[in-house]
């Protein structure tokens, strides 16, 4: 008998349900057609520089129900919806917004990056997406820039408690399993 230890992959979860959910969703509409020519990431900017971007890929595991999978991939958060995918898919695959709904479901899961609530917490604290140092303010007055237009804080901590905003940037940090 070999004293060979066997690893295995923890199985993935597939939820069949998953993609008539993004389906259902504003913008998810077109999750369906994907016929995984793989157009959409040999023309994308960001698989150009980041390998494990590849945007088709995360269409057909989203078509396969793969849901833990998707919404917990920080990949999902790296499209910078140039759309230059939705002027070439031959589909009409309208690929920039069906990343938006699987941002919006990793979401409500509770799957954000770090640097994005990081963002979060700055506009709160300062109305900006992150602090700006005095130094960047005085090359604006150098600069015969007006100053920067002042943020009413309280009115978007209202709005951040009423959309539920503050307990999206408080939630854990998500796995990147990708
Ligand atoms: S180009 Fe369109 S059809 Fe081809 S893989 Fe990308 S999304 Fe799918
Ligand atoms: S919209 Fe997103 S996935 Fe499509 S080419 Fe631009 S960055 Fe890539």
């Amino acid at each position: 008998m070999s004293n060979e230890v066997k690893t295995y992959r923890k199985p993935l979860r597939i939820d069949p349900e998953f993609k008539n959910l993004v389906l259902k969703m504003p913008g998810g509409e077109t999750l369906k057609i994907c016929f995984q020519c793989g157009t959409c990431t040999s023309s994308c900017p960001i698989a150009q520089i980041i390998d494990t971007y590849r945007p088709n890929q995360l269409m057909r595991l989203a078509q396969f129900g793969l849901k833990d999978k998707v919404l917990s991939s920080k990949t999902i958060w790296l499209c910078a919806a140039c759309a230059t995918c939705v002027d070439r898919c031959p589909q009409g695959v309208e690929m920039a917004s069906v990343l938006r709904v699987l941002k919006n479901l990793a979401v409500k899961e509770g799957c954000v990056p770090r640097v994005f609530k990081d963002f979060g917490s700055a506009i709160l604290k300062t109305g900006f997406v992150y602090n700006i140092p005095k130094t960047r303010t005085k090359k604006r007055e150098d600069a015969g820039l007006p100053p920067l237009s002042k943020t009413k804080i309280e009115d978007i901590k209202k709005l951040a408690e009423k959309t539920g905003f503050i307990d999206t940037i408080k939630g854990e940090e998500s796995d990147d399993r990708q």
